[in-house]
């Protein structure tokens, strides 16, 4: 028997409380309970999405979101201006080339977040620029771009919007979609929102809303008009996915027990503890700038392959991390600590790679980043 750990950046543990919400029954998603239950949960997500806007809830995984979120705002010839630093940067610039946009791209290293001031550059030089995509956290590297700064150069653009893929984001850290004007924020299920894959979930200002009012490109199910009209009834355009949105009234339940502030800070816990831990290994971290609270991205060190971490710790220990994506395969691991996640296990992820690095022959001290990752993970003051 090995007792098995899901410490990977999605899907990430459901709590128990949802697991048993949503073996309920299924009911109808035209029956009357449904309708309550969707008014209720669409209330929540606008506190934890902080919009006064509405937020849809589609049938989809996170990349159905992003899609919706290309489709229903550009015309196919119109400028986007993409910010890419990783592997889901690159999903946006296929997602603008898959619809037909003209793509600008700002390449930012891979383990850098993007300095806004050349996104400011980028759209003064061109101010034709319909939309800006970008990662609120880029979980191929570990890296959070600075959404705060983007939106005070966006908003000052009435023609221009910003789009955020806040999959490993929102729930994690601060994001204000209203007050630092995100047009459009896309986050799933199955990452900080301790769910099961499945769920999309979009907010989309007014500024968004003008623009898919002018915007004719090929869409049929991401049609977020249509959606909306229907959510506003409190239903959905097409059949619900009822288990996982009572799962979701579930976890807003939790999220709303802990509170905004108090979320932010377990998550800022975490993530310090397992970078303080990791360096106290002689780890080296691969986020060269804002490393973001959801996942830790670390780099192997040099004559060890980072999949056999990566590997070994599936295999010794059950305990199913993440490796590196396309030129990151074998030079780093991943390790989340959002969502249903707490003091403990970061601790397990701290103590099995030095376990495991001390197996592939590297020279670890057995207990030194632990220890290091216990004393930030102690209350303030002890
Ligand atoms: C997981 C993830 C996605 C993709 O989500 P799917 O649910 O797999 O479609 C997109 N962007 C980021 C930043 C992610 O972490």
């Amino acid at each position: 028997m090995q007792k098995r750990y899901l410490l990977a950046p999605g899907p990430t543990p459901v709590p128990p409380e949802v697991l048993l919400a949503m073996a309920q029954p299924i009911f109808h998603h035209r029956a009357p309970e449904f309708a309550e239950l969707l008014g209720r949960v669409r209330d929540d997500l606008k506190w934890i999405f902080q919009t006064r806007g509405d937020v849809l809830i589609l049938a989809s995984t996170g990349t159905g979101g992003m899609e919706g979120a290309v489709s229903n705002f550009l015309n196919p010839g119109e400028k986007a201006l993409v910010v890419n630093g990783g592997k889901f940067g690159e999903r946006w610039m296929k997602l603008c080339n898959t619809f037909g946009a003209k793509v600008e791209e700002i390449k930012v290293e891979w383990g850098q977040s993007v300095d806004p001031q050349q996104v400011a550059d980028a759209l003064k030089r061109d101010p034709s620029i319909k939309a800006v995509y970008v990662q609120a956290s880029e979980t191929s590297t570990g890296v959070a771009h600075d959404c705060r700064a983007l939106g005070e150069v966006v908003k000052a653009r009435p023609d221009t919007l910003l789009v955020v893929d806040a999959i490993t984001a929102l729930g994690v850290f601060d994001l204000k979609t209203d007050d630092w004007g995100l047009d459009v924020v896309v986050t799933g299920s199955q990452k900080a929102f301790m769910l099961p894959p499945g769920l999309a979930f979009v907010s989309v200002s007014e500024k968004a809303w003008q623009k898919a009012a002018s915007t004719k490109n090929t869409k049929f199910y991401f049609d977020f008009k249509k959606e909306r009209e229907s959510q506003l009834k409190n239903q959905t355009a097409y059949t619900a996915a009822v288990s996982l949105v009572v799962g979701l009234a579930e976890v807003l339940k939790i999220f709303k027990a802990e509170g905004l502030e108090s979320l932010f800070a377990r998550n800022h816990r975490l993530a310090d503890a397992t970078r303080a831990g990791m360096q106290a290994i002689g780890l080296s971290l691969f986020a060269k700038s804002s490393p973001s609270d959801a996942l830790t991205a670390v780099e192997a060190p040099s004559g060890v392959d980072g999949q056999q971490i990566y590997k070994q710790l599936r295999v010794r220990y059950g305990i199913t991390a993440a490796g590196g994506q396309d030129h990151l395969k074998g030079k780093v691991f991943r390790i989340a600590h959002m969502g249903y996640a707490d003091t403990f296990d970061v601790v397990i992820a701290v103590a099995a790679t030095e376990m495991v690095l001390k197996e592939l022959g590297y020279a670890v001290q057995l207990g030194k980043g632990v220890g290091v990752a216990q004393a930030r993970l102690m209350p303030a003051g002890k």
